[in-house]
């Protein structure tokens, strides 16, 4: 079958959302596409991000935030791309490139990218040690502050 007459569903972005909706294609008898291929901005598999209040407050570890276990995907053959954000969407050839310089062609396109820290634009937002609290570079990043 050529890459353009596969049914391919393309995810961008990797959240706790584009988790759900993976689980829930994945439950049908029929799975409605023959390739799954999900983008996913940061280099970390979908995590409870929910948890990162926990994480932060050591009450969780990085560990308990995993929505599934690495080999999950490959055992539901969803092709997952870490650390390499959609950077354009080409709706008349159906492609996605990444900013890896992947291109992938799609027969449905979802964007599921939630959102990002908002600035507030008060003086002193770029001061060092200022920063957002949203994603687990960040958390990481206020743990070892
Ligand atoms: C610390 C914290 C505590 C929270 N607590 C609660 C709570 O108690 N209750 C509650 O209801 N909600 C809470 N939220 C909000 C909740 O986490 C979000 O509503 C939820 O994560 C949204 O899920 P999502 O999949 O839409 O987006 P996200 O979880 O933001 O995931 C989107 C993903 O898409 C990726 N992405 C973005 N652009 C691209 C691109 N161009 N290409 C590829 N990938 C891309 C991002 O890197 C990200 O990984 C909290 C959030 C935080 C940060």
């Amino acid at each position: 079958m050529s890459a353009k007459a596969e049914q391919t569903l393309v995810i961008c972005g990797h959240g706790m959302v584009a988790q759900r909706l993976l689980e829930k294609l994945v439950a049908q008898p029929h799975r409605p596409f023959t390739r799954i291929v999900v983008f996913n901005g940061e280099a970390s598999p979908a995590y409870n991000r929910i948890q990162l209040s926990a994480l932060l407050a050591g009450d969780a570890n990085e560990d308990s935030l995993q929505l599934q276990q690495p080999d999950w995907y490959q055992h539901n053959s969803i092709t997952v791309h870490q650390g390499d954000p959609v950077t354009a969407i080409d709706r008349e050839e159906r492609t996605v490139t990444t900013a890896s310089g992947r291109t992938q062609h799609y027969t449905s396109l979802v964007l599921a990218t939630g959102s990002r820290s908002a600035s507030l634009g008060l003086e002193g937002e770029g001061l060092e040690g200022v920063m957002g609290f949203r994603d687990l570079k960040d958390t990481r990043q206020l743990i070892h502050t």
